[in-house]
């Protein structure tokens, strides 16, 4: 049966398009290419599923969830660098930071703006294989618009949407961006269901690599369910630093973040029982509406995650998620690899309407 589930689309996600990023100071190949998108399409066209323009929002939802800060050096990034001569000497054609507002180097005096662009390039981005090109901050936006779109289908209706977001935007926190991300479209996305009269959501992120950013920005919240399956950062995965099982929220949000780390190697019998712990806590929550950042770099062969999920796994996560019965809006988080990447989508979607019904 053809895929009934719409495809929200923009071509400007083309415009962002790395060769290379820097990690341990040199050099790397850049990974979230535009052949990840267009992949994913095809394989979804090729279901059936219908595709859906794009349509231009206002600022405001981006405003919800971010800094105007952050919002506004994304906006004037790659201007800033450019008018410095960066590109030419000393050569450099993604914005990226040198030095980073440590907390150990601040030693509890206030963040300064820095005057260089590249010093203050350090103060929102957190790495170094984050750069910002001449099309980025265009595609970025373009894609917290693709997941807008897909939230007012749900809104106006439609059981499900699926957004085929590009840049990623789940390690983006109110005020930084990194891990291949620059807007947080999928809790922008949650931001906005809420605002447009949703009063409990709730975030199940399968990517891969934990949802930093949605955590960080809802952390304080009951409202916002934010729940994370992912590669055990304690055993040597990004995010490193945060996505352990003891980080449950705080204040009046103590409780409303779940962390599912998985020991590498993890397949689908872990995996699946992981995204089973994400919707019983959603049902617990009371949650009328979910926000999926869906990432399949889960998946076996995957360069960029020790999981080791096949397409199976894939589409039995899609009938957990459809079978909470919510509206439901799906973000494309990672996945990396092009040979499987559309397969894998592909079976969550088609699972998620085997549960659901057409
Ligand atoms: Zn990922």
């Amino acid at each position: 049966m053809a895929l009934a589930i719409p495809l929200v689309w923009s071509d400007a996600h083309r415009l962002h398009d790395p060769d290379v990023g820097i990690w341990i100071g040199v050099r790397i190949p850049a990974d979230e290419l535009p052949e990840r998108a267009e992949t994913i399409r095809s394989a979804l066209e090729g279901a059936g599923a219908p595709v859906v323009p794009a349509e231009r929002h206002s600022d405001g939802a981006l405003q919800a969830v971010h800094a105007p800060e952050l919002v506004s050096f994304l906006r004037d990034a790659w201007a800033g660098w450019e008018a410095a001569g960066l590109p030419e000497d000393p050569g450099q054609k993604g914005v990226v930071g040198y030095i980073f507002p440590h907390t150990g180097f601040l030693a509890g005096l206030p963040l300064r703006e820095p005057v260089a662009t590249p010093a203050r390039t350090g103060a929102y981005c957190y790495d170094t294989m984050t750069l910002v090109g001449p099309g980025t901050w265009e595609a970025a936006r373009a894609a917290v618009d693709t997941a807008l779109t897909a939230a007012d289908l749900v809104l106006g209706g439609k059981r499900a949407a699926y957004a085929c977001c590009r840049p990623p935007g789940h390690h983006v926190t109110r005020t930084a961006f990194g891990g291949s991300c620059y807007l947080n479209n999928s809790a922008i996305a949650a931001q906005y269901l809420q605002d447009q009269g949703v009063p409990r959501v709730a975030v199940l992120d399968v990517d891969a690599h934990h949802g930093n950013g949605a955590q960080a920005i809802f952390w304080e919240r009951e409202d916002v369910l934010t729940a994370s399956a992912h590669a055990d950062p304690g055993a040597g995965w990004f995010p490193h630093y945060l996505g352990y099982a003891e980080e449950r929220g705080g204040g009046a949000g103590e409780g409303a973040n779940l962390n599912v780390p998985l020991a590498p190697g993890s397949g689908d019998e872990e995996w699946v029982a992981a995204v089973a712990r994400l919707t019983d806590t959603a049902r617990a929550h009371g949650s009328e509406a979910l926000v999926v950042p869906l990432g399949v770099d889960a998946g076996e062969g995957d360069p960029n995650s020790p999981l080791a999920v096949t397409e199976a796994g894939f589409r039995e996560a899609g009938r957990l998620l459809g079978g909470l019965g919510l509206p439901t809006v799906l973000v494309q988080e990672g996945g990396y690899d092009l040979e499987l990447i559309g397969t894998l989508v592909r079976a969550v979607l088609e699972g998620f309407e085997e549960a659901t019904g057409p």
